[in-house]
């Protein structure tokens, strides 16, 4: 078999025993180097072969060699490494760390890559992130292992320039949609077969459903709609314009700015955390405390399947919570909407399952915030938040 061959066969091994990484491997190019002394990866995927040095290994030890490349590529050790700055004294440690958190996901039958680190080694359990190993972890005394800037983004001799003629890289939208590919891939997998090794799992549960923040959500969103609101041009009849006083005929409306009207209509009757509930009201208290609303300014419409008279408290912990009967926030939204003064945004917190008005009562500006970990859709005039725990990782096998 020539080296070109042997490269072929190891892709088609590490395909075969790890299909839910096969989008990355098939986008892996080979580049021949005999100064890398084994096999060592870029950025951009491209991975160096010695064929020198990696002339007489088996094709299954080639294969560990490429499924590992791909685990520092997808994982992103490259610039985690540059995020917790690791410095040129400490390369070898974050070597053998990130190689610790890829390896013991690979298969037991197979054998590790050739001087990589073990989590075992390092004094720490398995399981664990780079990074902990790296700062938790015992330095291993002899270790020389180098898996190229893939692992670390530090330059190596032989990486080529990414946008080499002959050799290319990978740009960062295609690394991100192959990133992306391999999550959804191996989130299938483990649905049709189950097995997946921990890490990987937990890897792509990561990159299908980053956490978001709805926290900034719920800010910006309620920001954006008080921001609008108060800089609506206001054309009010009630004060007339001093330019109309001589005319006696027409009225010129005056311009004027002030402070919105909120008003929140909240669901008591749904099964919504309760914690996640005082958080998300605490947060929309701090926000209308810094555009200088004082939360009894506010008026909050309780709501089952009845509306409650509106409350106005201090704070926001010292609502009353009444209800507990079925949902229909509709009557509520639809009350809260009409009430006077007139409000120029509503607030409504629920779980989401509820009946919604068609249209939006009053043409008012509306927030829906979801407190729940897979609301249904809500009607198109309602801007949406989401409210939700952390994501966590299925069970891992
Ligand atoms: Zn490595």
């Amino acid at each position: 078999m020539s080296s070109e061959e042997r490269m072929v066969a190891a892709r088609l091994w590490a395909a075969y025993k790890y299909p839910y990484l096969a989008s990355a491997l098939f986008a892996m190019r080979f580049i021949s180097d005999e100064t890398v002394g084994g096999v060592a990866g870029d950025e951009y995927f491209r991975i160096y072969v010695d064929h020198e040095e990696t002339h007489d290994w088996e094709v299954e030890t080639l294969g560990v060699e490429l499924v590992h490349q791909v685990g520092h590529l997808l994982r992103g050790h490259a610039s985690r490494a540059r995020e917790i700055g690791i410095q040129q004294a400490e390369l070898t440690h974050w070597i053998d760390a990130s190689d610790a958190e890829i390896n013991d996901d690979l298969d037991a039958d197979h054998p590790l890559p050739v001087d990589a680190a073990s989590p075992d080694e390092l004094g720490m359990p398995d399981s664990l992130f780079g990074e902990e190993y790296f700062y938790k972890g015992t330095p291993r005394i002899a270790s020389s292992r180098d898996c190229g800037s893939s692992a670390h983004g530090s330059p190596r001799s032989w990486d080529k320039p990414y946008a080499d003629d002959n050799d290319r890289g990978i740009g960062s939208e295609e690394r991100d949609l192959i990133k992306r590919r391999v999550a959804s891939e191996t989130v299938a997998h483990y649905r049709s077969y189950g097995l997946i090794p921990g890490g990987w799992l937990r890897w792509a549960n990561r990159v299908l459903e980053p956490h978001v923040d709805w926290r900034r959500e719920l800010r910006a969103t309620l920001r954006r709609g008080i921001t609008e609101v108060a800089g609506a041009v206001d054309y009010s009849y009630k004060r007339p314009s001093r330019r109309g006083i001589n005319n006696s005929k027409v009225v010129l409306p005056s311009l004027r700015s002030r402070l919105p009207e909120i008003s929140i209509v909240l669901d008591t009757s749904a099964s919504m955390s309760e914690e996640l509930l005082s958080q998300a009201l605490a947060e929309i208290e701090g926000l209308m405390s810094a555009a200088g609303i004082r939360f009894n300014f506010l008026k909050v419409f309780t709501c089952d399947s009845a509306v409650g008279k509106p409350q106005t408290v201090r704070h926001s912990s010292d609502l009353k919570l009444i209800g507990g009967g079925g949902t229909d926030l509709s009557q509520g939204i639809e009350v809260a909407a009409r009430s006077y003064p007139l409000a120029d945004l509503l607030i409504v917190i629920t779980d989401g399952f509820t009946q919604w008005p068609e249209s939006s009562p009053n043409g008012i500006r509306a927030v829906a915030v979801l407190i729940n970990e897979d609301p249904p859709p809500t009607p198109q005039w309602l801007n949406r938040v989401e409210i939700r725990e952390v994501a966590t990782a299925s069970p891992v096998t």
